[in-house]
């Protein structure tokens, strides 16, 4: 598979309150591994409101959670402070390093968990190698995003070229609204 095929998400959401928990559920969904910086809060933002913590513990009765996040301990412990959830820093996504810990810590199989997150090239393409379902969700505060993100940003640029070159439909189904959306 090609790489521009493995950054297509299996669904876009405008938020991580936008997603259809329930249907997730249904479908047999049993773990979310949720990215931190841009998919819960902004990077500029240092710790969860309580709409996130009580959307997270919510989902903690239907789901298993772990938060996979590229950035430092300091940081991902200081946002969770107040929630109760298993988390990884330097997780190193796209690299299956972090999703292997996190698999380690859910009683699920992979076609049961899903990751969450809003970037293509680390969250939607580090899912796909990993061998997992992906859900693409519109950056909080893209404004907020760090150098190596707005790095990445340009290379997702060009993958969603090449998506809506080569997979219009999918593209027209995932991503026109995401990128409409920025
Ligand atoms: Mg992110």
């Amino acid at each position: 598979m090609a790489i521009y095929q493995k950054c297509i998400p299996h669904a876009y959401h405008a938020s991580i309150f936008e997603i259809p928990y329930k249907k997730l559920k249904e479908q047999g969904i049993k773990s979310l591994f949720f990215d931190l910086d841009n998919t819960i809060i902004a990077y500029d933002d240092e710790i969860l409101t309580q709409k996130h913590i009580d959307l997270l513990n919510d989902l903690k009765k239907d789901f298993q959670i772990v938060v996979i996040s590229n950035t430092n301990y300091k940081r991902v412990k200081k946002a969770l402070t107040h929630l109760d959830v298993p988390y990884i820093w330097y997780a190193k996504k796209p690299l299956k390093f972090g999703f292997k810990k996190a698999m380690r810590m859910v009683d699920s199989t992979k076609d049961e968990t899903i990751v969450i997150g809003d970037q293509l090239m680390t969250d939607i393409f580090g899912g796909s190698r990993f061998g997992i379902k992906s859900i693409l969700i519109r950056s909080v505060k893209r404004k907020s995003d760090r150098k190596i993100t707005q790095f990445n940003r340009k290379i997702e640029k060009i993958i969603l070229k090449k998506i809506k070159k080569k997979c219009p439909a999918l593209y027209e189904e995932r991503l026109k609204t995401y990128v409409e959306d920025h």
